[in-house]
């Protein structure tokens, strides 16, 4: 048996609430997060827990219409599919074909970084939804593209909070040296 697999990418866990169970995974647990995404293509709200070299992956439905919360409104939260990173996705498919395997998808799509995902069909992996990832390399860069947004974004929201913050004091300021006037 040749080895497809490279190592347990992540585990997505779908929730009805991600700051709720944030509560848990993060300030119980004690995990970090390293960060949250809104994909709104995919109709979700993610949240990344880095563990080892695997992550758990929170996936909140922001849509009605999307397999995720279809999940969600049919089984509640709960474990939803575990991905593993395969060195090649398309020698990895061509054995599964041959071995009867049914595939959700029977060519790789393309997600974001250009790295290449397939699902299994559960019923051929004993009720476990398994995705196939093969990472294009380019993933690390995307994620910091992303993070750098969001923190600009925080730090334009921040000096928003610091201007007016400034009027404040000068308002503040005014009012005192007007009293003292008079
Ligand atoms: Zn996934």
């Amino acid at each position: 048996m040749p080895g497809f697999i490279k190592k347990i990418d992540h585990i997505a866990v779908v929730v009805d609430d991600i700051s709720q169970a944030l509560t848990f995974w993060q300030d119980t647990l004690g995990m970090q997060l390293s960060h949250m995404e809104d994909v709104p293509s995919e109709g979700s709200l993610v949240a990344f827990l880095p563990t080892g070299e695997s992550e758990v992956e929170l996936v909140q439905p922001t849509g009605q219409d999307n397999g995720v919360a279809r999940f969600l409104k049919k089984h509640g939260p709960g474990m939803h599919h575990i991905c593993f990173e395969v060195y090649d996705i398309q020698k990895t498919m061509a054995h599964l074909k041959e071995k009867q395997v049914r595939l959700i998808n029977s060519e790789p799509i393309i997600g974001t970084g250009g790295k290449k995902i397939a699902f299994i069909h559960p019923e051929s992996s004993y009720g476990v939804l398994v995705e196939l990832y093969e990472l294009s390399g380019k993933e690390g860069e995307i994620r910091l593209d992303r993070a750098r947004e969001l923190a600009e974004r925080v730090l334009s929201e921040g000096q928003t909070m610091a201007n007016a913050a400034m009027d404040f004091l000068r308002n503040l300021r005014e009012e005192l040296s007007k009293d003292r006037r008079n």
